[in-house]
């Protein structure tokens, strides 16, 4: 039997009856193991959240396959006072969907009807695997403008709730950029759960709110038309050359591009499907271009003495290997397995990022390494703006000392942190709709019940003395 954790709250046995009524007996989970496993993401990235979010569980599950019913369940829930997560592909890796409070994970997976695809804009329910839309839009002639690297597990819903950038962001930015998040239908947690539909802007409010401030129950995603998509993987044994010639790909916006990763030596080992590519002591650039730059990648990279040792050729729908895969955070998993006792950071680099990069090896020997992917930035005025380079770097974690260390030398060398070793929103990333998030959240969840902690400033009295503190709290 698990130990309870502080402020828990405790689902009763004739609350389960009212929700079995409603859903049926088998769509209400509350043996303990299955609960603590459908109250579990991929917050084990962090050590730091491993510690601290290991104990924390719901009281139930519930399983849903429509709006309607998701409607009941959220108005049973806030006549009996019950904290609610919401639950997607649960493979955010902050513990965005791990319930602090105990309470009702709620499985969104069933509410997943593809509803339209029209004039370069899906409208979805947010249970849609990330996956199948891709598919479904590329028979039609649009694809994604931004997938996780998770595409096959995640929801549509968890990607914009849990999410923030991914394939694609090297041309279109983030997922808050370029409105590409067009609509998104909300249900609040009220005793009559009222539909808010949040359009363009206002939208922002939604997105990356850890399912707090609202049920997402349909999305509307501008879509880019569809290219045909190469992959090819660059190696080279002298890191300075394969970075010029990565930046030389990522900087030109004459090259039509999906995907820009580089990475040192070390990840290539640890890729192990891919091993046969992947020499040995070599750096690698995985790229996805459109094919027209193909022979022209291939010839440059040639003549600068660097290998191209494998171009998988576009194909509709794509199959294994997909150097995706090996992209973005897949990268750190793939680590995290050839390395145990290591994490990751997430650095935003200035264009200066190389000599950067190097000068933070140099302060912490053998314990960083390095793995960049390219984004493009947005302005103010919602323009395109310059690429920038990521650093998601797997760091051998020593303790959390080191890795707060690690972090103000990083400041020190003007790179921006964005913190993935917290669970509360404030804490992540740098969000400039933070105070617009929290009045929604005053209007959607009056009694504080939706993942309560998450948004920690916001949380009640007795939620805020349960709360566990993180690297920076
Ligand atoms: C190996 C690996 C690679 C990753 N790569 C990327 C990447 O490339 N880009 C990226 O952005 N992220 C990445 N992530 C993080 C994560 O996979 C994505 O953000 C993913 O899209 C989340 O979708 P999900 O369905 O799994 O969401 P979940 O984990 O289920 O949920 C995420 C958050 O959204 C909330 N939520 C879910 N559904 C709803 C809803 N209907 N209404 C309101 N709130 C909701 C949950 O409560 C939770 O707070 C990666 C993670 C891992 C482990």
């Amino acid at each position: 039997m698990t130990t309870l954790t502080p402020g828990f709250v405790a689902v009763s046995p004739t609350v389960v009856q009212e929700l079995s009524a409603l859903v049926g007996t088998d769509q209400v989970i509350t043996a303990e193991g299955e609960v603590e496993s459908l109250s579990k993401d991929c917050y084990w990235y962090s050590p730091v959240l491993k510690d601290r979010l290991e104990p924390r569980r719901a009281s139930a599950a519930v399983k849903v396959d429509s709006v309607e019913t998701l409607r009941e369940v959220l108005a049973l829930a806030y006549r009996n006072d019950l904290p609610v997560t919401v639950r997607g592909g649960a493979t955010g890796n902050y513990g965005q969907c791990i319930p602090l409070c105990g309470g009702l994970v709620i499985d969104i997976t069933g509410i997943d009807r593809i509803l339209e695809i029209a004039d370069g804009v899906a409208t979805v329910e947010p249970g849609v695997r990330v996956i199948n839309l891709e598919r479904a839009v590329r028979t039609r002639g649009w694809e994604m403008r931004c997938v996780p690297s998770t595409w096959v597990k995640s929801t549509v819903g968890g990607f914009i709730a849990g999410g923030s950038a991914g394939i694609g962001s090297i041309t279109w930015g983030g997922l808050r950029d370029q409105g590409t998040i067009k609509r998104i239908k909300l249900l609040t947690l009220e005793a009559e759960p009222r539909e808010l539909v949040l359009e363009e802007e206002e939208a922002l409010k939604a997105f990356h709110a850890y399912g707090t401030n609202g049920v997402i129950t349909e999305l509307q995603l501008r879509l880019a038309p569809a290219r045909k998509w190469d992959q090819i993987i660059v190696a080279g044994t002298d890191w300075a050359a394969v970075t010029a010639f990565c930046s030389r790909v990522a900087y030109d916006d004459a090259i039509p591009k999906r995907l820009v990763s580089l990475l040192e030596p070390s990840f290539g080992e640890s890729f192990k499907p891919l091993r046969k590519w992947l020499p040995g002591g070599h750096s690698l650039i995985f790229l996805e271009v459109d094919q027209s730059a193909t022979p022209q990648i291939v010839d440059e990279a040639k003549q600068r003495g660097l290998k191209v040792t494998h171009v998988i050729p576009h194909k509709d729908p794509k199959s294994q290997p997909m150097i995706m895969e090996y992209g973005w955070n897949h990268s750190t998993l793939w680590m995290l397995k050839s390395h145990p006792g290591h994490t990751f950071l997430q650095l935003g680099m200035g264009p200066n990022f190389a000599e950067q990069s190097a000068k933070l090896k140099a302060r912490f020997p053998g314990d960083i390494h390095l793995h960049f992917e390219f984004v493009r930035g947005h302005k103010a005025s919602g323009e395109f703006g310059e690429v920038k380079a990521v650093l998601i770097p797997v760091v051998r974690f020593v303790s959390e000392d080191r890795l707060r260390e690690v972090i103000a030398y990083a400041g020190e060398l003007g790179i921006a942190s964005n913190n993935p070793h917290t669970c509360y929103i404030e804490e992540a990333a740098h969000d400039n709709v933070l105070e617009l998030k929290a009045g929604l959240k005053g209007e959607a969840d009056p009694k504080g019940l939706l993942n309560p902690g998450k948004f920690r400033r916001l949380s009640t009295p007795a939620v805020s003395a349960a709360l566990p503190s993180f690297l920076y709290s």
